[in-house]
């Protein structure tokens, strides 16, 4: 994969964003939470991923030197909303339920919206969304065909399951 440079002044409007959210959290729960990592490898359709036990946020490079400050002030603080929520309630919260999304309004003070509106053209034609019964899967033009034309199937490594294209599924992992 080639690897896209993000401006350095681009990469301190994502971590300006990420710390003022970060305060917001500091100040209601009056606890120091750690400050998360941030990657720019998100392939895909994906606008970002929230990774859980790493607490590290991903966010798609391709999409991000597009929309420039409008994903940094979605996308930020939607994907550090499931790292606190995960934080003071567990992996037994719904993604996007009601402990999401009164982190997004009350405590983060941003809209919680559950998906992105971005334009996705330029990262659509790259990968395909698959879905087994553990992940969510990206295949290739050249996979996806080959499936769409009833040449080949490919399953999961690890359930084993077969993958079935999921055009509708949302833009993320950690969903
Ligand atoms: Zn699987
Ligand atoms: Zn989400």
């Amino acid at each position: 994969m080639n690897k896209i440079r993000i401006p350095i002044a681009l990469q301190q409007a994502v971590m300006r964003c990420l710390r003022e959210k970060l305060q917001l959290a500091r100040q209601h729960f009056a606890e120091e939470f750690p400050e998360p990592k941030v990657v720019y490898q998100q392939r895909g359709t994906s606008a970002g991923t929230a990774w859980l036990q790493d607490w590290e946020i991903r966010l798609n490079p391709v999409l991000l030197m597009e929309n420039k400050q409008p994903f940094i002030d979605e996308v930020v603080p939607h994907e550090l909303a499931h790292l606190l929520v995960f934080r003071r309630f567990g992996q037994a919260a719904a993604p996007h339920g009601r402990e999401w999304r009164w982190m997004m309004e009350e405590v983060l003070q941003t809209p919680a919206s559950r998906t992105h509106q971005f334009g996705i053209a330029s990262v659509q034609s790259k990968t395909f969304p698959y879905q087994c019964r553990c992940q969510l899967h990206q295949l290739t033009v050249r996979r996806h065909n080959r499936i769409q034309r009833g040449e080949s199937e490919y399953r999961c490594r690890r359930c084993g399951e077969k993958l079935v294209f999921s055009a509708g599924e949302t833009r993320e992992l950690r969903d």
